[in-house]
């Protein structure tokens, strides 16, 4: 509470501001942090319980008036069903590599405007960024300079959006650091099976 109150002060009281919890807290200490952080005008409040705890999360987004977040983790569209079911959040963060790939992204996220949640896709922005520009509700996207080296290109950011690039497929094409670190074939260790894609994709190198 301590960094938080610093950093309402520093950013000022209009700046979007948000806390991720990542599901730290247990339903009573979610609870009495979400009532206490209701003061400092967050724009969300993100996994402030279990990832599958439907029914707690529900709770808090009945009864705090600030937006709960949550829906990272899951990785399936029942999955999200489930949380959009139970009214679990008010904004829904899922993440299309977790989820499987771009077809159940959209999947889900068809049934979340349908409940009129807010999208806040999770991670990989190259990616989100597309997908978001698709949704009904105007979405959040987030952004990790530090997948800046995986990439040739730069997502362009102006007065606090993000621009959807007119490249072609992504409009990302990968670093020359990247594609070092990606093989064609390996072993997994302890399946006794290798594994070659007809396309290389990012594996680990085989363990010596
Ligand atoms: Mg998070």
């Amino acid at each position: 509470m301590t960094r938080l109150t610093a950093m309402r002060e520093h950013l000022g009281d209009d700046f979007p501001l948000m806390v991720d919890a990542n599901q730290q807290w247990d339903r009573p200490s979610a609870m009495r942090m979400c009532r206490a952080m209701e003061p400092f005008n967050l724009v969300w409040i993100e996994e402030p319980l279990d990832a599958y705890d439907y029914l707690g999360h529900a709770e808090l987004a009945r009864v705090i008036d600030t937006p709960i977040a949550t829906g990272e983790m899951l990785a399936s569209v029942a999955e999200y069903v489930k949380l959009i079911e139970h009214q679990s959040c008010d904004i829904i963060q899922p993440d299309a590599p977790r989820v499987g790939g771009i077809t159940e992204f959209l999947k889900l996220t068809t049934l979340a405007a349908q409940a009129g949640l807010t999208l806040a896709p999770h991670f990989a922005m190259e990616i989100h960024c597309h997908l978001a520009a698709t949704y009904p509700i105007e979405p959040w996207v987030e952004h990790f300079d530090w997948l800046d080296p995986l990439f040739n290109e730069r997502m362009a950011i102006a007065d606090g959006r993000m621009i959807v690039s007119d490249r072609p497929r992504l409009g990302v094409t990968l670093s020359e650091q990247l594609r070092a670190w990606t093989v064609d074939s390996c072993v997994i260790t302890g399946a006794e099976r290798t594994v070659a894609p007809a396309n290389a994709g990012i594996y680990p190198r085989r363990a010596t």
